[in-house]
């Protein structure tokens, strides 16, 4: 009988999850090929840390969304799941992972999926009571008994990305009087274009956010060790809670101890299989998944990160399958996301007018504002459709769209658009289903389009 290979996965976050959920997608006699081993230096089993600002929303309990699957279920499994366990070493050279127990791992497959860590700014007083990041199950417990206390009334948010605007939900839903504190005048501006973020800032302020940009956060101030305030150039903002919330960093120390190639966005270094690097070569038995990965930009072919649930999702297939002799390349990033704010869908693919920019890349934008159904039909709600397109080559590369209903499919179905290398004429030319109870006989995307093949031609005359 041949000998059960090892696998190895470091993380039981979401891409750890992943990884050995696509491996029970293979079907029992695959698993049976392999003796896996998962540690993770958290406790219990799988959550669902994507959910966990919608439990601080009041949506449904933190509980149900703090532990999705119990160390039980992979037990069953046959996995050999280790919660509160670190891996303290990497010796890619002899194929082994040190833990915190002082046991040894031996390896013929390694999955590094060591996540991220929240960006921390170097403030004074970030260390105070009260002052909290949003990057596991624990911070949103912790957050939650803060603004839970009855003494709770003022909160801020540093930073004005997808958790930080979410968290800011909670606070407002809650009752307390919310600032939100970030560089940029309009929020989620690494998604979206300011006219299209502008959108977004309206309707927090109307749910009652205060936003205060473009200024220096000089201290958060406290009395007895906890924040009670903020100081935003020399003006102080009441604080009983603060949420720093300005990007997540890869999770890389260990990777990098062991010798593996961090890119230049901190991330771990892969090839299109997954495998990490080092010495110069891509080792073909060890894998990094999810937030600690650097990956290439589908758009304009540097590397990014892209952390995401769904990014992960997909690279654990990639890993898969590759350890199954299944030749399964990961496509470069297009990163579709979805944000749900305030009622709000907001969701965007490929690159902004600002990031373009910065590549050198022109863009020719249409934008078109409509309603989702018939001018007649009750409930319809309004969305706004931003398109970037490539000035030289006319495809597209960049979509927002807001609305409170159905953008989630509208922004995946642009992603393959954009993957299949759709020009802006092509998809003007779209043919679109219709029921007035449904959808648009003029969809707002073709609109959008044809403004750009407007663009692009008067460009041309
Ligand atoms: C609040 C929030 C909301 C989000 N919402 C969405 C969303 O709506 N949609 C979406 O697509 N994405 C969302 N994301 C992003 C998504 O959650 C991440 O991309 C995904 O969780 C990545 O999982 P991961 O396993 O790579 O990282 P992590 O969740 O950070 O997991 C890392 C794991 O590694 C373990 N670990 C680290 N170092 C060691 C070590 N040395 N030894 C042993 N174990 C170790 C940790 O204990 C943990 O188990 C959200 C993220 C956050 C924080």
């Amino acid at each position: 009988m041949k000998m059960a290979r090892k696998i190895v996965i470091i993380g039981g976050g979401d891409a750890g999850t992943y990884t050995l959920e696509a491996i029970f997608k293979k079907g029992a006699e695959v698993l049976k090929q392999f003796d896996i081993t998962l540690v993770k230096k958290d406790k219990g089993g799988s959550a669902s840390i994507c959910a966990v600002p919608f439990a601080l929303q009041g949506v449904f309990p933190m509980k149900d969304v703090a532990e999705i699957d119990p160390p039980e279920m992979f037990v069953g499994h046959g996995i050999d799941y280790r919660a509160e366990t670190e891996a303290t070493g990497i010796n890619v050279e002899q194929s082994t992972v040190s833990l915190s127990t002082g046991d040894e791992l031996k390896y013929d497959y390694l999955v590094i999926g060591t996540g991220r860590k929240p960006r921390i700014p170097a403030i004074e007083g970030a260390d105070l009571n009260g002052v909290f990041t949003m990057s596991t199950v624990e911070d949103g417990e912790k957050i939650a008994a803060a603004m839970n206390a009855q003494d709770a009334k003022n909160a801020v948010v540093l930073g004005c990305g997808t958790i930080g605007l979410q968290v800011a939900l909670a606070f407002m839903k809650k009752g307390l009087k919310t600032t939100l504190i970030a560089g940029h005048p309009t929020p989620l501006s690494s998604s979206l274009d300011p006219d299209m973020g502008t959108i977004v800032r309206e309707r927090l302020e109307k749910e009652g956010a205060t936003f205060v940009t473009g200024k220096s956060v000089d201290a958060l101030k406290g009395d007895g060790g906890t924040v009670k305030s903020v100081v935003v150039e020399g003006e102080g903002i009441p604080a009983d809670i603060v949420v720093i919330s300005k990007g997540m960093l890869p999770n890389a120390d260990l990777a990098k101890d062991a010798g593996i190639k961090i890119g230049a966005t901190g991330g771990i270094v892969t090839d299109q299989f997954l495998h990490v690097k080092k010495g110069g070569a891509y080792i073909d038995n060890v894998y990094a998944v999810g937030d600690c990965v650097e990956v290439l930009d589908a758009i304009t072919l540097r590397p990014r990160l892209s952390q995401f649930a769904s990014s992960a999702l997909v690279q654990a297939k990639v890993i898969v399958n590759n350890i199954l002799g299944v030749s399964y390349p990961l496509e470069p990033a297009l990163s579709p996301a979805i944000a749900a704010i305030a009622n709000l869908q907001v969701g965007s693919v490929g690159i902004t007018a600002a990031t373009a920019e910065r590549c050198g890349i022109r863009v020719v934008s249409g934008k078109k504002d409509k309603p989702t159904k018939a001018r007649f039909y009750p409930g319809r709600k309004s969305m706004a459709v931003k398109l970037l397109f490539d000035a030289y080559s006319e495809r597209l590369i960049g979509a927002q769209i807001i609305s409170e209903e159905m953008v989630a499919d509208r922004i995946d179905g642009l992603c393959n658009a954009i993957r299949m290398g759709m020009t802006a004429k092509e998809l003007s030319r779209m043919e679109k289903s219709f029921d007035p109870c449904v959808s648009l006989h003029r969809d707002v995307m073709i609109d959008a389009t044809e403004k750009a093949v407007e663009q692009l031609t008067k460009g041309k005359a």
